[in-house]
């Protein structure tokens, strides 16, 4: 039998199971002590657990049930790790460095449904949703790299934006965010996480009932739902009739500020005219809306596409500022090392197919 990565239980989830099982309450603490404040990999490690906690944590669960495949280290500290999961599936995992912290990009699934046409992500389709413990794990296998370089260095930020759709994961997704946002786990703050969603509007109402304060990303690309249908097909099941009552729901709900993501394809969605409608879409929630302009990073099977132009990137920045619109471009990470979703793991599986 696999067993699950006990980073899967939230606290109150292993407190049950515990004391189900004859354990006292008190060792649930204790183990969190374990796996988050002092970071052990064996429950062995375990000093203060009786041999017979011991036992049943060995025969129910593991703690590591990732494999580093690949770590690839980029000349800015970007390192890109690829895991190989206990079925054999490969998932991409990035740490980035930023001024105010280090922040970890997570993947959600193996392979993603949504199938937008610029993402290496979608190339493949959705294999299964990765269980909680197997997010968690992957923050935990980043903050192992970084204890064992013995720089005192912490994961202080979340991004959910690697290979999957969150909210098409989405109880695994709030179990993960409930265990590393807790402040007898690894306590790194709600307002450090950002969750990114292609627009399943019904699970933007969900997640803005929730009272937590993680912040939220569209990715929405297109003004308008002719363009972006042609490069999001989701935009069918979700058009923006759907989508913008949904981010309106949250923003009143929650009062708190979205980001609304932009990849800039060349002439595709980066003339004067979609900033315009972009502006005129946004201009009710402006108070509460963030554009992130993001530079294409060109993947190979989707050769229709190409980066937008700097002059094109600056005159469409400057059009939704001019327009009252906070937005931001991009600063890109690891571009020497695959850096963009899915595509080391592209890679990997193809180079995997031709050798066997
Ligand atoms: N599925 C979620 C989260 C993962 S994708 C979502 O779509 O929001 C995270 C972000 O990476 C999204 O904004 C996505 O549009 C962006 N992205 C995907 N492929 C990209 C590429 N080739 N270049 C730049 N950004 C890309
Ligand atoms: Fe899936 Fe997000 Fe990639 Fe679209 S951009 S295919 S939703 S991972």
């Amino acid at each position: 039998m696999n067993k699950p990565s006990i980073y899967g239980l939230t606290l109150d989830q292993l407190t049950d199971w515990l004391v189900e099982n004859g354990q006292k309450k008190f060792r649930a603490a204790q183990i969190w002590d374990w796996l988050y404040k002092k970071r052990v990999t064996e429950f062995s490690q375990m000093k203060n657990l009786n041999n017979d906690c011991i036992a049943l944590l060995e025969e129910n669960y593991a703690i590591q049930t990732l494999q580093e495949e690949i770590k690839q280290v980029s000349k800015d500290g970007t390192i890109k790790f690829l895991f190989k999961l206990k079925d054999g599936n490969l998932i991409e995992t990035v740490l980035m460095r930023f001024n105010y912290g280090l922040s970890v990009c997570v993947t959600t699934q193996v392979g993603c449904n949504i199938g937008c046409t610029f993402c290496a992500s979608g190339l493949l389709r959705k294999n299964r949703d990765l269980t909680s413990g197997e997010i968690v794990e992957q923050i935990m296998n980043v903050q192992h790299h970084l204890d064992a370089e013995a720089k005192d260095e912490r994961v202080s930020h979340i991004v959910v934006m690697g290979i999957g759709e969150p909210f098409d994961n989405y109880d695994n997704m709030m179990d993960f965010l409930h265990v590393v946002n807790d402040q007898k786990g690894l306590s790194i703050g709600a307002r450090h996480i950002t969750v990114s969603t292609s627009g399943l509007a019904e699970k933007i109402k969900d997640f803005a009932d929730e009272n937590i304060q993680v912040n939220l990303a569209v990715s929405l690309h297109a003004p308008n739902n002719e363009l972006r249908t042609r490069i999001m097909k989701i935009n069918r099941a979700f058009p923006l009739e759907k989508l913008m009552p949904a981010v309106d729901y949250y923003l009143e709900k929650t009062n708190r500020r979205i980001t609304f993501e932009y990849i800039l394809l060349k002439d595709v969605n980066d003339h004067k005219e979609e900033a315009l409608q972009l502006a005129k879409l946004l201009k009710n929630k402006r108070h509460l809306s963030y554009v992130n302009l993001i530079p294409y990073n060109p993947v190979d099977e989707h050769n229709q596409y190409q980066r937008s132009t700097k002059e094109a990137i600056v005159e469409f920045y400057g059009t939704l500022l001019e327009h009252g619109i906070n937005c931001g471009v991009r600063t890109e990470h690891g571009t020497d090392i695959d850096a963009a979703c899915g595509q080391l793991r592209s890679k990997q599986i193809k180079k995997d197919k031709v050798r066997s």
